[in-house]
């Protein structure tokens, strides 16, 4: 394992990008609803091919420049809870006021200044997400801040977005999306880079995180918050590393990232005393493997041909470990993988793959390679090879500059892999189809901002004598108001927090459809356990119950738990008041106890042990007075 590098010393600065999808009626553009779908619901499926779009002043886009010479084919899933404008077969329809009145409000917890108007900006987005070509998002607030452990960190943008298709599939040539979550209202918040340290990117994202949540107004669950950084150290560059969904990695992601950057310019300074060059030549070397052994060159052979390219100076460097698992290779094949081929064959790691020592040999020989040179090689579909080939050659020659600017991707180890070029400021343009909105004092105005959800911990145990676990485990829950509302009217706190939070996921365990719990089943258990009707030894049994038929009323409630009702009791007791005369009769009062103990074993779970004993100490005395 790595030391940890003195970050401060290497200069490292990140920015931290949190995209959280809000849980409106509608989706952004359109009266969908944002229900996510089983790809077999689809009803429909077609394909594009990505349309190239320049920018307003005529510019292309590195990032779209490299998807077009990809040539893939996109298909995309319709379901009937899409429409024509996720499509793009229809204008999109105005901005949702709902979604707006949301980030409004996120705005306003982070401290920002918002716009005056909306306006819906193009994005252009080259890989297919987006049917258009491009995303709608529009700049909603600027300026802001969050205090994380004691330090401020700046907030700079606040924008609405549409969310992007899911990718479902990938194949030779093509990717496959489903709209289902295209056009799902999306808040992107945008730190300042001023973040110093891995650990703290991620109590940032934690921050922000939790001041999303606080808001009751987002969705919930794997996927619906992601986090892009950006990362860079002195000598480095900026690289974007996007769709970080686990939190717990964003520290370790950042700190590969900074040894990531380390290694390549070791290798850049390395490379320069070799004096190494890359050849900007790509070789036809499919004459040399007619006759080989090797299965996956063979397969290639049969889709067009194998070529090469000659890096002078880089033997050992291609095959050497960057960070964990990752070498310069892998970066190369990362990019053939983009292109749509299987991958590539470098001669740092040959012979291998069925390769003869006697072909490389023939290879070497043939690009003129010199004992001090690496060879990569790649094969498949002619144009595939040599577009991904040339584009292995920009790479292998920005070894030589130090780190390029890149967008990479997240991967679940906590490295990353490349992406695309980083797109260019040349990617936006204004989006005539949807009208400006103005944001009124008034709107600002009629915002109520919730209690975040680290204040309310603090408000619970102060005001609740909780420990902090049980005031986060309700603090952080939906169920808080339920809770309040329940403490208020009298019940133990320990004791709602187990009823809400810990018994449900208990018995959820056992398979029990929690799902089917509502605050008003709580409500109606708190007042059988009031009136005394149950235990709270029978609390899990009657939230079994509820699993099972969510619609019991509270008289059905009654009668399920085996008719235990207070009349059963009373009619218990006096039966065995009378059983019993000859004891009572002896010991007075006395008898109390032991006729205590035959009734809660009756009882017991189903009623209150201090209502049983109740009855019963006014039966016996009827008895005593009777006399
Ligand atoms: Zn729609």
């Amino acid at each position: 394992m790595h030391a940890e590098p003195d970050y401060h010393e290497l200069g490292l600065r990140v920015g931290i990008e949190v995209h959280q999808q809000l849980n409106t009626q509608h989706k952004l553009f359109c009266r969908c609803p944002v229900t996510l779908r089983e790809k077999e619901d689809s009803c429909m499926k077609f394909s594009r091919f990505l349309r190239a779009t320049k920018s307003e002043l005529g510019e292309e886009d590195a990032a779209a420049r490299e998807e077009m010479a990809r040539s893939r084919k996109f298909t995309y899933r319709f379901y009937d809870s899409t429409c024509l404008v996720e499509a793009d077969e229809e204008p999109p329809g105005e901005l949702n006021r709902e979604a707006l009145m949301i980030a409004l409000e996120i705005a306003l917890l982070l401290n920002m200044n918002v716009v005056q108007e909306v306006h819906t900006m193009r994005k252009i987005v080259v890989d297919g997400s987006n049917t258009t070509g491009f995303q709608r998002t529009a700049l909603i607030a600027m300026d802001g801040y969050v205090d994380v452990e004691g330090e401020r960190i700046g907030i700079d943008t606040l924008c609405l977005e549409e969310e992007a298709a899911q990718k479902i599939g990938e194949m030779e040539g093509g990717i496959e999306y489903s709209l289902d979550r295209l056009g799902i209202p999306l808040v992107e918040i945008g730190t300042t880079p001023e973040i110093k340290t891995p650990q703290q990117a991620k109590a940032v994202a934690e921050t922000i995180g939790m001041i999303l949540r606080s808001t009751e107004k987002i969705k919930r669950g794997l996927g619906t918050i992601r986090q892009d950084v950006n990362v860079s150290i002195r000598d480095g560059a900026r690289v974007e590393i996007k769709g970080v969904q686990e939190l717990e990695l964003l520290d370790k992601i950042v700190k590969n990232e900074v040894i990531r950057q380390i290694n390549l310019l070791k290798i850049r300074d390395r490379l320069r005393e070799r004096k190494a060059e890359v050849v900007k030549e790509i070789f036809d070397v499919t004459e040399i493997f007619h006759k080989t052994e090797s299965k996956i060159l063979r397969k290639n052979l049969k889709k067009g041909g194998i070529f090469a390219i000659l890096l002078k100076g880089f033997s050992g460097i291609v095959g050497e470990e960057i960070v964990p698992g990752r070498r310069l290779g892998t970066e190369f094949a990362d990019i053939a993988r983009m292109f749509g081929l299987g991958g590539i064959f470098h001669t740092d790691e040959l012979p291998g793959y069925g390769i003869s020592s006697d072909e490389i040999e023939k290879l070497r020989e043939q690009v003129g390679a010199e004992k001090n040179d690496c060879v990569v090689m790649a094969g498949g579909e002619t144009s595939r090879v040599i577009s991904a080939l040339k584009r292995i050659i920009d790479r292998a020659e920005y070894a030589l500059m130090g780190v390029p600017e890149e967008t990479r991707r997240a991967l679940d180890d906590g490295t990353t892999a490349y992406l695309r070029p980083l797109p260019g400021a040349a990617r936006m343009y204004p989006e005539t189809d949807v009208p400006p909105v103005r944001i009124t004092e008034e709107m600002i105005e009629n915002i109520k901002l919730p209690e975040l959800i680290e204040d309310r911990i603090e408000r619970f145990m102060k005001t609740y004598g909780l420990n902090r676990d049980l005031a986060t485990l309700i603090g952080r829950s939906g169920k808080h108001a339920l809770f309040e509302e329940l403490v208020k009217d009298g019940h133990q706190p320990s004791l709602v927090i187990r009823t809400l939070e810990m018994l449900p996921s208990e018995i959820e365990r056992e398979g029990y459809r929690t799902s089917n719990l509502r605050d008003d089943h709580f409500r109606m258990i708190f007042k059988l356990l009031k009136d005394g009707k149950i235990a709270k030894e029978g609390i899990e049994e009657i939230l079994k119950k509820f699993c099972e038929n969510p619609e019991l009323s509270l008289e059905e409630i009654e009668q399920e738990l085996g008719g235990a009702g207070l009349d059963e009791l009373e009619r218990f007791i006096r039966d065995l008041v009378n059983q019993k005369s000859a004891l009572i009769e002896e010991r007075g009062k006395g008898a109390f106890s032991p006729l205590m103990g035959l009734v809660m074993k009756e009882f017991r779970g189903k009623i209150d042990g201090k209502t049983i004993s109740e009855i019963l100490m006014t039966e016996i005395e009827k008895f005593l007075e009777k006399k």
